[in-house]
């Protein structure tokens, strides 16, 4: 762990920056980078003596990008609620940070390579890193490459529902599988939705940048985990029975009486 002053140095009355990343920056990292490096060099120190570092937006006064990065999005998410009336971004059943992840995705802010391409940043190739087959955006990333296809069948197959045909990123994570569900249930499957979502998009990185394993079994299996960990510890006044979740979960809806 590096302190500001580790990082900062000043020349004169300029401040100079001596970054060291432990891996290459992308995505939106890049962007804020740059704007930061802009801000800081239109500052003058005036007074060696009287200034100091501060960071007063956490209680413990301690500086983390973890905690910037979650005001950041929830300053983004709450526009997007009351400015926008983006109404279904308000499922509470999971973290914040995965409905972030479906609205940066509807809004195509997803660092995928035709969106990089977009933006001018130079690129080998803009086709799919894990098939190969078609160009990368993040409708194919999400449904139609093959790999997300595997898992998206595997988990309409563990809800034994048919696969939706047509499927698209709107009804994808704003739609409710088309059945009549309670208004519960439907925030559950959409849960599970943005589940899936967010950690296809999370594998998809880790098998890119680290080239990581990837099975549809595994997936599934991490979806199952995950989206159960999330939805049953935000249950108000229901519980999610473990066994009932990963065999038959449309009877859990009346074993839990939910
Ligand atoms: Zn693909």
């Amino acid at each position: 762990m590096a302190k500001v002053r580790d990082r900062v140095t000043w020349n004169e009355q300029l401040i100079i920056c001596n970054f060291r990343w432990k891996r290459d920056i992308f995505g939106r990292a890049i962007n804020e980078l740059d704007s930061l490096n802009a801000l800081l060099n239109t500052y003058v120190k005036q007074d060696k003596s009287k200034d100091s570092w501060s960071w007063n937006l956490a209680g413990n006064g301690l500086f983390t990008t973890k905690k910037l990065t979650s005001i950041i999005d929830e300053k983004i998410l709450n526009h997007e609620l009351f400015v926008h009336n983006e109404s279904f971004l308000k499922n509470k059943l999971v973290p914040l940070k995965v409905a972030i992840f479906i609205w940066r995705a509807l809004k195509k802010r997803i660092p995928v390579r035709t969106e990089l391409d977009k933006r001018g940043i130079d690129l080998d190739s803009v086709r799919c890193p894990l098939c190969d087959h078609g160009v990368e955006s993040i409708e194919h990333t999400l449904i139609f490459c093959r790999h997300a296809m595997d898992i998206w069948i595997r988990v309409y197959r563990w809800w034994g529902l048919r696969p939706v045909t047509n499927l698209s990123l709107n009804k994808l994570f704003k739609g409710n599988c088309n059945r009549s569900l309670t208004p519960l249930w439907s925030r559950i499957w959409q849960a599970i939705e943005w589940t899936y979502g967010y950690l296809l998009w999370k594998n998809r990185n880790q098998k890119v940048f680290s080239n990581s394993s990837w099975s549809g079994s595994s997936s599934l299996m991490e979806i199952q985990l995950k989206s159960f960990e999330w939805i049953s510890s935000r249950l108000k006044m229901h519980r999610l029975d473990w066994l009932g979740w990963i065999s038959d979960s449309w009877s859990c809806l009346v074993d839990c009486s939910v």
